[in-house]
């Protein structure tokens, strides 16, 4: 799988498959089952790319033939969606790694501040973990930056951050914050407007999901 990396710390997922994937997400027409559908596809690709490196060890094995070698993961995993949008992305990182641990943190920006508060956190154990962070929508970078203050604060110490579109302003804020942490996304969009929403982005990525976004 191709992967542009953009100062080391970024990886834009390059293939076929994620391009094709986006735009639906990013078409207005798009409805809500089937925006679920594509974010799950999405979220598969975008889950080969940050897992590309991770640690296995070898095993031997015996075929109905004969008796070879292979390799399998050392585990745990751990994902952390952030809600509600980050739950769209949990559904495939559960069915590519049925033993991950699930952790959440539910964060609510206050909309004139666009200021992150974190209302709801359970996190699994995660000192010994490989642990992914899930957010589609990394735009200021403060919900990202609050949740990896949690994630780092429950003992991770390999974190990943996968999301859909990345803004250049949230890329920056994260680096700084969390230089650390690479960041796994399909695209980066070209800045945030002043409502925070990034452009061209897809819109709200969380009222997309769920049918909440108001009618055209
Ligand atoms: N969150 C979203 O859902 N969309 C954006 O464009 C920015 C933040």
């Amino acid at each position: 799988m191709a992967g542009k990396e953009i100062e080391s710390q970024l990886t834009i997922v390059d293939h076929p498959l994620a391009a094709h994937l986006l735009v639906s997400l990013r078409d207005r027409r798009t409805p809500p089952t089937w925006f679920r559908a594509v974010t799950k596809r999405l979220t598969m690709v975008l889950m080969l790319e940050a897992t590309k490196d991770l640690p296995t060890r070898p095993v031997s094995v015996v075929t109905p033939l004969e008796e070879t070698s292979g390799r399998t993961l050392i585990q745990p995993l751990v994902v952390v969606p952030i809600l509600r949008a980050g739950l769209g992305m949990l559904d495939a990182v559960v069915e590519l790694f049925p033993e991950v641990r699930v952790g959440y943190i539910g964060l609510e920006r206050d909309e004139a501040t666009f200021q992150p508060s974190e209302y709801y956190a359970k996190l699994p154990p995660m000192e010994d973990a490989h642990a992914f962070v899930l957010d589609p929508m990394l735009a200021t970078g403060g919900s990202a930056n609050a949740a990896l203050d949690s994630v780092k604060k429950a003992g991770a110490q390999w974190i990943r951050m996968v999301s859909v579109v990345a803004a250049p302003e949230g890329v920056a804020a994260l680096s700084q914050a969390h230089p650390d942490v690479g960041v796994i996304t399909a695209t980066l969009d070209r800045e945030l407007n002043a409502q925070a929403y990034i452009l061209p982005g897809l819109g709200d990525f969380g009222d997309r999901l769920f049918g909440t976004a108001p009618h055209d």
